[in-house]
């Protein structure tokens, strides 16, 4: 299995370019499925300067309907230059805002696309908030259940429905799943229903317990003292082998993360290759 990011917050080697965002291309089973697109232009450049060729991508899957995820389809599917299944949730769709402390007004961080343009570049939807089996080995986490006490949505984000901003639940948060000889690996977009919840949630789906690998988002970077403490606290207890966090992690819990983790820890940026046997 190879997994290679395509994009992520920084640049890992030469000539590829770093965005706020996350796109991860997962080469497993004979199947080539992109998690996410990063949030421009950058998917597509890297993919060159890394030497892939987009038209081999098989399915696209998307995390959740945040800009930073999203934002590289319609240069993506242009590239690509083909009919492709997008598997996401149905809540990708909805008006997504944050407002951030101290800021006085709601800013727009959904998809920058009406659904009907990318369709028309080749996109086909597949909108479902259950778990989507891919191949008989990887499998989407549809919804997520938030059970732990301590994991909480960040509050900056809300959803605008009949002219008002609630708070988002961010139910089409998902990560993919695959299902390996040496236990699961776990590649997350943002996990903004928390990276405990999704791993637990992986484990029951696919009745594995081994989580040999974690690439992807944490979202800890907005996250309280005690959520981070807890977070690594029980991430421990999994065994992770590779925890390769990056994106919305944040510096501060990054470092914590190596502190504990060792060299199990890795900063997954652009250009990263993870060939797993
Ligand atoms: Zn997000
Ligand atoms: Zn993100």
């Amino acid at each position: 299995m190879n997994i290679v990011t395509l994009v992520e917050n920084t640049a890992g080697r030469v000539g590829v370019l770093a965005e706020w965002g996350l796109s991860i291309l997962v080469d497993v089973d004979g199947l080539k499925v992109l998690l996410d697109t990063g949030q421009s232009t950058s998917v597509v450049h890297n993919a060159s300067v890394l030497g892939i060729d987009l038209s081999i991508i098989d399915k696209i899957v998307l995390s959740h309907g945040h800009f930073d995820h999203t934002g590289g389809l319609r240069q993506l599917l242009s590239a690509m230059r083909k009919q492709v299944e997008i598997i996401a949730h149905p809540d990708i769709w909805d008006a997504k805002y944050v407002q951030r402390p101290g800021e006085k007004s709601h800013s727009y961080i959904g998809i920058p696309f009406q659904k009907d343009e990318l369709e028309s570049l080749g996109a086909s939807f597949t909108l479902t908030n259950e778990p989507l089996w891919i191949s008989d080995n990887i499998v989407t986490t549809g919804e997520i259940p938030m059970l732990t006490d301590y994991e909480k949505i960040d509050a900056n984000l809300y959803v605008k429905r009949e002219g008002a901003f609630r708070p988002d639940p961010l139910r089409d948060d998902m990560a993919l799943v695959i299902k390996t000889d040496r236990g699961l690996v776990i590649v997350a977009g943002c996990a903004h229903r928390g990276i405990i919840n999704t791993l637990r949630h992986a484990q029951k789906l696919a009745g594995v317990e081994t989580i040999d690998t974690v690439v992807g988002g944490t979202h800890l970077f907005r996250a309280a003292e005690d959520q981070i403490e807890l977070t690594i606290a029980e991430l421990k207890g999994f065994g992770i082998q590779r925890l390769g966090a990056s994106h919305c992690t944040g510096f501060r819990a990054s470092v914590r993360l190596a502190e504990e983790f060792g060299d199990v820890f890795f900063p997954n940026n652009t250009g990263t290759h993870l060939q797993l046997p």
